[in-house]
């Protein structure tokens, strides 16, 4: 830093930029917002706002400074937040005309990307989740996310070797805005944060001070913030770490908020165990909340089921879909609310339309109890309070358990409703100091100041009119004038009649000046006016903001019935405008579809257009589906819709299909796409491995394994037997086998089918038309044994010479003639037929395990049976 002059006001910047490290100060001074030294240089960037420089004479200490005016702050603040920046707003808390020496300043607010509450800065669609992490001993994690908006509150504890995996996996999940990790770990959490950082872009992380990751003191905390003497109600007593990561983000956002946090009223244990699992990756391939290729929301499976219509149920839908569920009872239930819904259209359009009225309770809730509410806000609250006696009325007429348990528990606020309605502006501005929050009839005294302002002429013309029926004097005005304010003024020629109370003030040489006491009252009260108007209702303002801010629980709750209404309603609607039908929900694991389809691609066909398949699956002789056709047929589409319709389906959700028998699954696997996982530094074929390699551990008999080509980022031969050593380890897996669909260009696959009972072979039906081909998109029986890639080739725009010589070359190659080293089409071939591959002994008859087979036989230990058994298994091994 260059040297300089320290004046007072630099120090007082240096004081709070030192309490406040980690932010970037927006420093009030008079109509602007300052920023200096760094952070002048970081927002002139991020602003695209002038770098210019305070102490401009001289050239040693110049300091770096730009500014913003301050009636501009949210949209740079926004600006700021979405380039990952937390910023401490210092505001001058003291009037600068009365202030003695410097005025004084505060930091009021740190605004950070995971703790905002401005509508402009988030999306109505999403939570905004600020999250922490930590970390104990023996490989213990702790992990724990907060919405403040919304009032959220999640924790979990995660232990073993996979720890930073699993909490890498609930990051992605739940993708937070902010990251808080202990400045002291940043290193042994490197790794992780470099991924996350890379897989939620905008991510910021932020150090705090290690001393606060202590145990008791969290402890302490929680039990203090929720006022209990024990966590195990919110089911969180024995988590340790999970505690640790909970508290510091309650001591973040006081310290970020400066005011009570009371909104945040439960803490919520991620419960793994309850929901179907499905991995970052799986996630990412079926496209669940966003598409692969860009990252937007159009195009996803979310962006198809959403027509919710408040933004509580957007986020429920969304986290619906992040978290399905595992127990079929709750599964059953989500289905007969939405079957309600689904059967009675009247009521369907009757509560959509409630709720289209409805605004984001859980939002303004959360600015009420932050004290940032406007009367804005408290407008958009009270029409939303006003729908929910409709809403109860229409609910009474329901029969289905969830949605009686709503009914007989919402609460419909209406003395919160009555006291916005009586207390609140019908029309009030955005500034709550400017005045007009308050409704007349509502306080006494702010009745008698409007009239007396608005009505402020009529009464002196009244005043003047009783003074001169009581004096007689018929020329008696009221006037006024800065230095005597209001006086009655009579012509000197009758200034004889005036009644003794008038006190004498001025006298003109044709004219006298008086006063008298109610008019003194009443000037008092007219010139004051104006400001006792706005400081009463900003004071009652704050009152029932209070008020209803004490009411935090019960309007969170009321949100949550909302919530799940409209995603009940929402459900039923896209099921009756896209035609899905009700899945049964099994526990025997099988999975019967008929006529599926796949829920996005067909809302971007043309209708009709799609064509429907159906998929059977089973633990006995359909464990395992190979599918073979070629590229372009339909393979992934029927596979991820195999997925989709299953998850949906333990969404609670109708599915794409004429019918669906689902038998609960508790992971969905997918190995989908070949695509280089670059954000994650991994080439293709690594990513296939890892991915395959997670499947191969971790899936179960419960679970389902979609694999759409396996081993085609390396050579044939290696690809090949990838391919078929992972399907045979499947089949076996647990002695039960996985339910998997593997689609595959690996025609030598089908032949798995011959060896096990439970794969069966499939293929995508296409027709040959001259030399093209004609996708039908039908998955029918049986395997195929060609590829057609020079027809997809030819269909791609590939120049027909190209095609025509490659036809060629596929004949010689499939008469022998062209791996025998022979011309083809008159042209040497030298090159192509040096690289002859060698043909590994994968397909040949298995000698050498027949042999190893009659070796480890003990002849004397076999009965008759189990010797005609073994002669029988070896005659299977040489089929
Ligand atoms: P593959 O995996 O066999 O290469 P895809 O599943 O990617 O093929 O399908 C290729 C394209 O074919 C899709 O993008 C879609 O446009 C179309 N398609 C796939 N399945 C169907 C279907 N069942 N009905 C209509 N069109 C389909």
């Amino acid at each position: 830093m260059p040297k300089l002059k320290i004046t007072p006001m630099m120090q007082q910047y240096f004081k709070l930029k030192e309490q406040h490290p980690h932010t970037i100060l927006f420093y009030r001074m008079g109509d602007f917002y300052e920023m200096f030294f760094e952070d002048a240089i970081t927002a002139s960037k991020i602003l695209g706002i002038t770098l210019t420089s305070r102490n401009k004479k001289s050239d040693s200490a110049q300091i770096p400074m730009c500014g913003i005016p301050y009636h501009a702050l949210q949209g740079y603040l926004a600006k700021m937040v979405e380039a990952g920046k937390r910023v401490a707003i210092c505001e001058q808390v003291e009037d600068p005309s009365t202030a003695q020496g410097i005025v004084k300043r505060e930091v009021v607010q740190i605004v950070t990307p995971g703790v905002v509450t401005d509508n402009q800065l988030l999306d109505a669609k999403s939570n905004n989740f600020v999250t922490a992490i930590s970390r104990g001993k023996n490989n213990r994690y702790g992990l724990s996310f907060l919405d403040i908006t919304t009032g959220e509150f999640i924790v979990a504890d995660f232990a073993g070797s996979d720890g930073e995996a699993d909490i890498l996996d609930q990051l992605t999940r739940l993708t937070p805005t902010e990251l808080l990790v202990s400045e002291e770990e940043l290193e042994d959490f490197a790794e992780t944060i470099d991924l996350a950082t890379t897989l939620i872009p905008g991510l910021c992380i932020t150090p705090r001070p290690h001393h606060l990751f202590d145990f008791d003191q969290s402890h302490e905390k929680l039990l203090e913030h929720f006022a209990v003497i024990s966590l195990d109600g919110f089911g969180c007593e024995t988590l340790v770490e999970g505690q640790i990561a909970a508290a510091i983000l309650l001591d973040y956002i006081e310290e970020t908020q400066k005011s009570a946090i009371h909104h945040i009223e439960k803490l919520s244990r991620l419960e793994l165990d309850a929901i179907l699992q499905i991995d970052d990756s799986s996630r990412r391939n079926l496209e669940l909340t966003q598409t692969i290729v860009g990252g937007n929301r159009s195009g996803s499976l979310l962006s198809v089921l959403d027509l919710t219509t408040t933004p509580m149920g957007a986020r429920f839908l969304k986290q619906a879909i992040l978290f399905p569920l595992q127990d079929r009872a709750r599964i059953l239930r989500r289905l007969n609310a939405v079957g309600y819904f689904f059967n009675n259209s009247e009521a369907r359009h009757q509560i959509r339309e409630l709720l289209d009225q409805v605004y984001d309770i859980e939002r303004l809730n959360s600015r009420i109890t932050l004290g940032s509410a406007n009367g804005r806000d408290m407008l958009a609250m009270k029409q939303s309070l006003a729908r929910l006696p409709e809403m109860l009325t229409e609910l009474r007429k329901c029969d289905t358990d969830e949605l009686i348990e709503i009914e007989q528990t919402l609460d419909t606020l209406e003395d919160l409703h009555q006291l916005l309605d009586k207390s609140i502006h019908p029309d009030p501005p955005t500034n709550i100091r400017e005045g007009n929050l308050i409704r007349e009839g509502y306080n006494a005294e702010l009745d008698e100041i409007i009239v007396l302002l608005r009505d402020g002429k009529k009464l002196i013309l009244d005043l003047e009119a009783k003074e001169r029926e009581r004096t007689g004097i018929a020329k008696l005005k009221v006037s006024y004038n800065r230095v005597f304010g209001y006086f009655i003024e009579v012509s000197r020629a009758q200034s004889s009649r005036v009644p003794e109370h008038y006190i004498r003030k001025q006298t003109l040489v044709n004219a006298e000046r008086f006063i008298t006491p109610e008019l003194k009252e009443f000037e008092t009260k007219v010139l004051g006016a104006e400001d006792r108007r706005l400081e009463l209702e900003y004071q009652l303002f704050a009152t029932v903001r209070n008020e209803l801010a004490s009411h935090s629980s019960r309007f969170l709750a009321t949100a949550h019935q909302l919530a799940l209404l409209d995603f009940y309603a929402s459900a039923a609607e896209v099921s009756q405008q896209y035609n899905y039908h009700r899945p049964e929900i099994r526990d025997d694991g099988s999975l019967e579809i008929r006529e599926g389809r796949h829920p996005v691609i067909e809302r971007s066909l043309p209708a009709g257009k799609f064509v429907p398949n159906d998929v059977y699956l089973d633990q006995a002789e359909n464990e395992i589906l190979v599918i073979t056709g070629p590229n372009m047929a339909g393979k992934s589409t029927v596979l991820r819709q195999t997925a989709l319709i299953v998850l949906m389906a333990q969404m609670g959700y109708y599915v794409p299909a004429d019918s669906a028998r689902i038998g609960v699954v508790d992971r969905i696997f997918t190995r989908v796409g070949a695509m280089d996982d670059l954000r994650r530094g991994q080439s293709t074929f690594m990513v296939e491995m890892s991915e395959t390699a997670n499947i191969l551990n971790n899936a179960t008999p419960r679970s389902l394994v979609i694999l759409d080509e396996i081993g085609r980022g390396t050579s044939t031969y290696d690809g090949l037997s990838i391919a078929w050593a992972v399907t045979e380890h499947l089949v076996q897996k647990d002695g039960i086998g996985v339910k998997t669909m593997f689609a595959t260009h690996y025609h030598e696959l089908t032949d798995l089918a011959r060896r096990y009972a439970r794969i069966q072979n499939y293929s995508i039906a296409v027709r040959e038309w001259q030399k093209s081909v004609i996708f039908l998109h039908k998955l029918i029986k049986g395997g195929t044994s060609r590829s057609y890639g020079i027809q997809v080739a030819a269909l791609a725009g590939v120049p027909a010479q190209v095609v025509e010589r490659a036809h060629e070359i596929l004949h010689s190659i499939e008469s022998g003639d062209f791996l025998a080293g022979e011309k083809v089409g008159g042209q040497p071939q030298k090159e192509l037929s040096e690289h002859k591959p060698h043909q590994p002994s994968l397909f040949a008859p298995p000698t050498d395990e027949i042999r190893t087979k009659i070796r480890e036989m003990d002849l004397d230990e076999l009965t008759p049976r189990q010797a005609l058994d073994a002669l029988y298994a070896l005659k299977e091994m040489t089929v």
